[in-house]
């Protein structure tokens, strides 16, 4: 019998002939039910995260930035994950570790603000006040009540804060027309795995040793750190001298109130459209 007929595999989905572990045509994984493994993985939806690439990309995050900045705008992904999948990495660990250490030591030590803070945040915008007067009225009676809607409200938006971060960064470089715009957004999304790496640091710091809390000369060693790490990287990766490098993390320190205060508003507004007034 002639074996060759079926030497070449071909697609299953489009017939096209394929070799290797994808269809170049259709791009489908080709062995994807090739053993109960992998049937059980695709009904549960898991895919294996790539540990080893996410480890490098952390590490070049943290200690190699320019190289880590260059290689993704060339294009060379060799072993690296994307920044898409290292952002969410990176913010989903420094959000268990928050979680579980507001469960072991108390919401104290990690609280993003008390009741009566947040109860202040209804007089940011009085430009919203006007739009929705009896929202706010209700809102200003029952300050638990709207510290809990606001805080609910943020995290709705939670998948988006790492915005928060890239926004600063990528404002301080890419107008300015030194750089590409792709290159300052990947530039801004290194020093986002690099800030939230640190801040889930701060946060395990801050809740074994609750002294710190408030401890200003160590809040302005860490930002100098952050400034430094910055510097140092856009210097490297855009082959600059210090002064645009250092200007840059303070630009971005400059812009961050005004993004944070944008977000308050836009959180602020959602609430006050969902604040349950009867009547409405
Ligand atoms: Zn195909």
């Amino acid at each position: 019998m002639d074996q060759t007929a079926t030497a070449t595999p071909t697609c299953p989905y489009c017939g096209t002939e394929a070799v290797g572990r994808f269809c170049s045509a259709c791009g489908k994984e080709l062995a994807e039910h090739s053993d109960s493994t992998r049937v059980m993985k695709d009904v549960l939806g898991v895919k294996t995260p790539p540990v080893k690439a996410i480890t490098c990309t952390g590490y070049f995050a943290l200690f190699r930035p320019a190289l880590l900045s260059t290689r993704w705008w060339n294009g060379e992904r060799r072993g690296l994950v994307s920044p898409v999948v290292m952002i969410s990495t990176v913010t989903a660990i420094a959000g268990s570790i928050g979680a579980v250490l507001g469960h072991l030591y108390g919401t104290g030590a990690i609280a993003a603000g008390n009741d009566a803070d947040l109860a202040q945040v209804q007089n940011l915008a009085p430009f919203l006040q006007g739009r929705f007067p009896r929202q706010f009225a209700a809102a200003a009676g029952d300050p638990v009540g709207f510290a809990q809607k606001f805080r609910q409200v943020g995290g709705w938006f939670a998948a988006f804060w790492p915005l928060l971060l890239i926004l600063p960064g990528y404002l301080s470089l890419a107008p300015w027309k030194r750089i590409r715009s792709h290159c300052a957004l990947i530039i801004a999304c290194v020093e986002t795995v690099f800030l939230t790496a640190v801040s889930a640091g701060f946060l395990f710091l801050r809740a074994i040793v609750p002294a710190l809390e408030g401890n200003g000369l160590l809040t302005t060693l860490i930002w100098i750190g952050i400034c430094v790490h910055g510097a140092a990287h856009i210097r490297h990766a855009v082959g600059s001298g210090w002064g645009y490098a250092i200007s840059r993390p303070l630009i971005a320190t400059l812009l961050f109130p005004f993004i944070i205060y944008g977000w308050m508003v836009e959180v602020l507004w959602v609430t006050m459209v969902s604040w349950p007034v009867l009547g409405g």
